[in-house]
């Protein structure tokens, strides 16, 4: 149960997430058919096994029981030494079984927690605790499909038996808010361990929040909880959440006590709708799966799955704050997106090759600038991830070089980025090619600046008697002279020189 729960002031409202995670594993849950959350053929990833053909025996994942694994020990939870798979019985025609395998009173994972960084007071942040109840393994169902119009309904097996984690959260969340800073790092970390897409859009992760409502003063966790299904973004899983908040809150206002029902997501109407009263865990009949070994983990099992968890979304967050020193929201974005960290990562270690010594921070900056801003947008148009792009992280680097000493403009820095992306290459060849090297030849410069001067004889005139407006547009004009592509500071300075 929550901890220490304050007396709510006001309507408080009171969170636990369910996730389905789908796991990235060749193979499904408990037999050999490929796992593909892809495959758009129906019925084309599956056999015996995971069509419930009767005398057919599952066997365990044994990738699916690592990843299982090593999210539970990410999200800080206990892994026992035994763990167990259970039946889930109740009928469905995407159920061809029967029963789902699951994990019911030996999850893998239990007892673990996630720290997130929430909206503290005074505009800052805070970190809050949320705990992590359970973490288990089972398969997923097919799916049951309804033609619009038709009057039968069809079966596509494909995602049948394909293996879920399912994380149960304590009730610990306030706000819808929070929640969606808890998915995003859940989602993040799932990633970053390799574990999974964990893609709302296309179902590789799918949330079931529970709420209700505390009244003012209430003490205790409500003796309700409304879950809610159908979510398939984040957007509409803060909407959903938002919804039942003011529909149970207006339900309490008037004397009244929110029904415990499992509602459905309604996005047209904006709106959730009540599915169907909630079973009991015993109307599943639960009981041990008799086809499945115990699973045992040994403690040098245990220790090496540790081990292999690579550096996680909130350690590296820190470090890029202290190695780098960028801007809090800058390395959000950055981190939010694990393959565009990762270029930016051997982006810097290149810089760091070429700059010789300590890297200097300014290059740093510069890089997750270019990053977060161009080279975003373009991977963003042409809907890829920076790993499939035509700009090596080297080539990258060198462009920031160019940009950083003043051999090539920002703006003309953007069209070669433009053209790295379309057709690869070095920049320094790219910029040669389209001319757009950056005019720093004082020489060249200084007979610009003389030529602007004498044909501008009321623009000088008038700075000299203290427009400063006048000092702007002869410096556009001396641009313009030399086509966009002078070193502004070298025009600046040998413009003032001459107007002293
Ligand atoms: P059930 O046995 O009905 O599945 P659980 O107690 O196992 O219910 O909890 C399922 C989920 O509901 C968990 O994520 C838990 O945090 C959440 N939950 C429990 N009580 C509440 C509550 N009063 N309000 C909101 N969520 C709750
Ligand atoms: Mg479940």
């Amino acid at each position: 149960m929550a901890e220490n729960l304050k007396p709510s002031s006001g309507y408080a409202p009171v969170i636990g997430l369910e996730i389905h995670v789908q796991l990235k594993t060749k193979s499904k849950m408990f037999c050999d058919s490929p796992n593909n959350p892809d495959e758009t053929a129906p019925n084309k990833n599956i056999c015996e096994i995971c069509t419930g053909q009767p005398g057919t025996l599952p066997v365990a994942n044994r990738e699916a029981v690592r990843l299982a694994v090593i999210v539970g020990q990410a999200l800080n939870c206990r892994i026992e030494e035994y763990s167990k798979f259970d039946r889930k019985n109740y009928f469905y025609p995407d159920l061809p079984k029967g029963y789902q395998i699951s994990q019911y009173d030996r999850p893998i994972a239990q007892n673990g927690y996630l720290d997130i960084e929430v909206p503290g007071e005074n505009g800052g942040s805070a970190s809050k605790r949320i705990r992590i109840r359970r973490a288990h393994l089972e398969e997923d169902a097919g799916k049951n499909i309804h033609p619009e119009g038709a009057d039968y309904s069809l079966v596509d097996f494909n995602r049948a038996g394909t293996p879920l984690l399912e994380i149960v959260t304590e009730p610990d969340i306030a706000s819808a808010k929070e929640a969606k800073i808890f998915l995003q790092e859940l989602r993040n970390i799932i990633r970053y361990i390799g574990a999974g897409s964990a893609d709302m859009e296309k179902g590789t992760m799918r949330l079931e929040p529970n709420i209700s409502v505390r009244k003012p003063g209430q003490l205790e966790l409500p003796a309700y909880k409304v879950e809610v299904k159908n979510i398939n973004s984040f957007r509409f899983a803060e909407s959903a959440i938002e919804y039942e908040i003011a529909r149970q809150a207006e339900i309490l206002k008037e004397g009244g006590m929110p029904k415990q029902v499992t509602m459905g997501w309604n996005e047209k109407a904006g709106q959730t709708m009540e599915q169907r009263e909630k079973e009991e865990a015993n109307d599943y009949r639960y009981f041990p799966e008799p086809d499945l070994p115990i699973l045992h983990f040994s403690k040098e099992y245990l220790e090496e799955a540790l081990a292999s968890i690579p550096e996680l979304p909130a350690q590296k967050r820190a470090r890029f704050k202290r190695e780098y020193g960028l801007p809090d929201a800058d390395i959000r974005n950055l981190t939010e997106w694990k393959e565009l960290t990762e270029f930016f990562e051997e982006a810097i270690s290149e810089l760091d090759e070429l700059a010789g010594k300590a890297l200097p921070l300014k290059f740093a900056k510069m890089a997750a600038n270019w990053c977060l801003q161009d080279f975003s947008a373009l991977l963003n148009a042409a809907k890829i991830n920076p790993l499939e792009s035509k700009v090596t992280p080297h080539n990258f680097a060198e462009l920031i070089k160019l940009i950083e000493q003043s051999k090539i403009s920002a703006t003309a820095g953007k069209q070669v980025l433009a053209k790295m992306f379309e057709l690869g290459g070095e920049p320094s060849r790219i910029m040669e090619d389209l001319g757009l090297a950056q005019v720093s030849d004082a020489a060249v410069i200084e007979q610009a600046i003389n030529k602007v001067v004498s044909e501008n004889a009321k623009a000088v005139a008038d700075y000299k008697a203290g427009l400063q407006k006048s000092f702007g547009f002869l410096v556009g004009m001396a641009m313009k002279e030399l086509k966009g592509k002078g070193n502004p500071q070298v025009v600046n300075d040998l413009l003032k020189k001459k107007l002293e």
